[in-house]
Order: structure tokens, then C-alpha cells, then sequence
């Protein structure tokens, strides 16, 4: 049983999908976006993320940067320049870079028309030496049609995400997205029939109207149907900073040691059915390429979460998308308007960044390896005494030694690891209430 200590997950947490994180990023000027391909090689490995910040409906939960698909002219717009940036993007590199996996994000990306994300295909094959490799995509299983499953099946796409968050009928009225548990059987049956070997679900806790029970039935659904990877969210209830949210009920959430409890079952009912625990939200079956990379220590965090991805370098195509260099992060324009215009004028679109210093790296790599294996070594330079001081009442509470070369994490001590981290972050603000909470 994980032992509850709400002192401990009462301050708001990032969840460390960069160090610095997006809060650090600041404006950067013209020439940072660009600079950060200098490092580039002939055979640099390449990640290419392509975020459709579009839906066909929009939940009230939901905190991503993403709009209504709705004016098919807006999307249209959206799409050409997505067109521009990958040619700039392609023009930039030169043909250096090999371009191992290509990953679709948003937002829905299946809110795209077909015959659009089709021709948006041929454009990458084109501009990129990308003949190899491995692709994914999030999917929403309301709009999965014909269309889309047979993309899917030419693409081929080998990893598929799908939203599903909740089975229970009230919940999903409670938080706007409805969705019958026939509906996402039919999509597994169809993606397993394309070809994809890797398939994950998200689910959520601490959602309004949801019970343990409710939570218990829907991981033994989930269970049933048999997805590779799951991704156990808690729910971040933030109204003041995220406007769609304040359609739902926030008397109806459940309080900090419910989500805490709810965490926990999550954990044990997942572990007994044979997912291996992925750091402290995901799970994955034995045989599934994240399982085996968390085993023998090649699981790393990039701005999708957890992954097993080794390239070197994230390019990050489309608004609000987030590049990954050598020496620094670039955000690309978040306000589409604008990065249509960037993109339509030939330009890079990167609008904030921030360069990673020589102690950005070494917390950076501290952060990744306590999220990733409970395990950090220090490589030379221990903790200084403010962070110590920071990880004392982990320590005093027995969830982690810290000694000269390296901090170690015991096993229930998977709920306090992002706020263990944490205590690594040296930009580490008063101002928490831009994160969510660590459970
Ligand atoms: S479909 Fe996904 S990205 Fe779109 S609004 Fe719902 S949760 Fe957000």
C-alpha cells in the first residue's frame, strides 16, 4: 500500500517533459530557431512531431492548445502552412539529418480531411530522407472512418494513441466527450486488423462523478481489450488558466487523497494484469518496445512523455510545436494566426526558446533518471545544500537515500517522484499554480 504524505504533494510539479521546462522559455529573436540546426549531421538521427492543433469536438477537460475543426477554410489555411514550414524546415537542413520516426499529435489529427493528410504524407516523404521510418499517431476514435482506417493501413502507422480517458457513461457526459465502449472496440479491431503493434490508451482519474469503482470498471475494460501501453492521467482541473474547463462541475471532483487512493488501485490493478510500471503514469505489456527499453535503461522523456525514442534531435513542425537541439529548445509560434504567417512568408517559426546551460544538462539528465528508473547518479557533482535541504523530508520519510554519487528511490515511493525531481529544478517558482499537482 503507498503511504499518503499530503505535505509532500502540495506544492504543483511540471511534469519534467524538458529541464528547463516550457515555463522557462523565453521570446527569442530572429536567427535562435536556426542556429539551432548548426549541430546537425549527414546521419544526425531525426524525430519529426507534426502537431493539428484542430478537433472535430472539443472536451471540456481538455488542456491542449486546440480548436474546433469545424471552418474547413481555417483548417485548409492551417494545412498549406504546415506545407510552407516543412519546405523551410527541409531547406534549412540541407539534406542533412536521417529522419527515424515521424509522430502526429494534436489536438486530433484525424480531424484533418483524408485526401489532406494524404497529400501532407507525400510532402514529408518528399522533403525528408525519411524513407525507414517508424510512425504514430493520436487518434480520435469519434471521427475513426473508413477513410482514415484505410491511411492507417497504407501508412503504415505502427503505434497508434487513442483518447479514451473514461468508460463509464455519466463520467463522460460530466466531463463533454461521449463515447461507447462499442465504439473504441470497433477502432481496436480495426487498428490491430492495419497492422499496428502498438497500440495505447489514455485514461483518466480524478474526473467529476467518478468513483473508484467507476475507475476499477474502466481499467477492467481496458484490461479486455488488451492495449500495449496505458497512460494513467491524473485529471488537472485549472479554470482560471484554461477557460473550456469551467463547463465542468468542480464540486463534483474528487478530493486529494481520493486521487491519491485512485492512483494506487490504478497501479496495483495494471501491475496484476501484467503491465510493467513506466515511470510513474504508464504501463506497458513485457514484449511492448517501451517495456523493453525501460528494462535495460534506454527510456528517456521527450515533449510526448515517456518514450523510447533515441534520436538525437525533435523537430517540432506545426504551432506551439516544440523542437528539441543539441543546445537548446525552440517553441514554435502558439497563436496560429501569426504562425500562419511566419510559415506563409518562408520564415522558421520558432517564437520562444531557451539555450541549455552546462547545469541545465547535468539536472536535466538527474530529472530524466529519477522519472525514467528511480535511480540518478551525480556524475561528479552532488547536490548542493539547498537541494538536499529540499530532499530531506523525502528522505526522513524513507522514500529516497541521497548519498555523495548517486539518489535512489525505493519502490513505493513511485507517487513522490515527480516531486522528488523536482527538488533538482533550479527554476523552481513560488508561483506553482502553473503546473498540476504530482498525483
Ligand atoms: S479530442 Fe483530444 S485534443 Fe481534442 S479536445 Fe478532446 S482531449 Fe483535447
Amino acid at each position: 500500500m503507498w503511504r499518503y504524505y499530503p505535505e509532500l504533494l502540495s506544492s504543483a510539479v511540471p511534469r519534467y517533459t524538458s529541464y528547463p521546462t516550457a515555463a522557462e522559455f523565453r521570446p527569442v529573436e530572429a536567427g535562435f530557431h536556426a542556429e539551432g540546426f548548426s549541430g546537425i549531421a549527414a546521419e544526425t538521427a531525426l524525430s519529426l512531431y507534426l502537431h493539428i492543433p484542430y478537433c472535430d469536438a472539443i472536451c471540456w477537460y481538455c488542456g491542449c492548445n486546440t480548436g474546433a475543426a469545424g471552418h474547413r477554410q481555417r483548417l485548409g489555411a492551417y494545412m498549406q502552412a504546415l506545407d510552407r514550414e516543412i519546405g523551410t524546415v527541409a531547406r534549412t537542413l540541407q539534406g542533412r539529418g536521417r529522419v527515424r520516426s515521424i509522430a502526429f499529435g494534436g489536438g486530433s489529427p484525424n480531424a484533418v480531411p483524408p485526401i489532406a493528410f494524404v497529400r501532407l504524407l507525400e510532402r514529408l516523404t518528399l522533403a525528408f530522407r525519411a524513407l525507414d521510418a517508424e510512425m504514430a499517431i493520436e487518434l480520435d476514435p469519434r471521427s475513426y472512418t473508413p477513410e482514415w482506417e484505410r491511411i492507417v493501413a497504407m501508412a503504415p502507422f505502427r503505434r497508434v494513441s487513442l483518447g479514451v480517458q473514461t468508460f463509464a457513461p455519466h463520467v463522460q457526459a460530466a466531463i463533454g466527450r461521449v463515447q461507447p465502449l462499442d465504439e473504441i472496440k470497433r477502432t481496436v479491431d480495426s487498428l490491430r486488423g492495419a497492422g499496428v503493434r502498438s497500440l495505447n490508451f489514455d485514461l483518466m482519474y480524478g474526473l467529476p462523478e467518478q468513483t473508484d469503482d467507476d475507475l476499477a470498471a474502466t481499467l477492467e475494460d481496458a484490461i479486455r481489450l488488451a492495449p500495449d501501453r496505458i497512460a494513467l492521467f491524473g485529471y488537472a482541473h485549472l479554470p482560471s488558466r484554461i477557460p473550456r474547463q469551467r463547463r465542468i462541475d468542480g464540486t463534483h471532483l474528487p478530493g486529494a487523497e481520493a486521487r491519491f487512493r485512485m492512483a494506487e488501485r490504478g497501479y496495483e490493478m495494471l501491475v496484476a494484469a501484467g503491465y510493467q510500471p513506466i515511470g510513474f503514469d504508464h504501463f506497458a505489456l513485457p514484449d511492448d518496445s517501451m517495456a523493453r527499453a525501460a528494462a535495460n535503461g534506454r527510456l528517456r522523456r521527450n515533449f510526448q512523455g515517456f518514450t523510447d525514442d533515441e534520436s538525437a534531435v525533435l523537430l517540432g513542425l506545426g504551432a506551439t510545436a516544440i523542437s528539441s537541439f543539441s543546445d537548446r529548445f525552440v517553441q514554435n509560434e502558439k497563436n496560429v494566426g501569426r504562425y500562419r504567417g511566419l510559415a506563409g512568408d518562408g520564415k522558421l517559426t520558432g517564437a520562444l526558446g531557451v539555450c541549455r546551460t552546462d547545469d541545465d544538462r547535468r539536472r536535466g539528465a538527474i530529472i530524466e533518471a529519477i522519472l525514467c528508473g528511480g535511480w540518478a547518479p551525480f556524475e561528479g557533482h552532488p547536490p548542493d545544500a539547498d537541494t538536499r535541504g529540499r530532499l530531506q523530508p523525502f528522505v526522513d520519510r524513507g522514500l529516497c537515500s541521497v548519498g555523495e554519487n548517486a539518489i535512489s528511490l525505493k519502490d513505493d515511493a513511485l507517487p513522490y517522484a515527480r516531486a522528488i525531481a523536482a527538488c533538482f529544478d533550479a527554476y523552481r517558482h513560488p508561483d506553482a499554480q502553473r503546473f498540476s499537482s504530482a498525483i
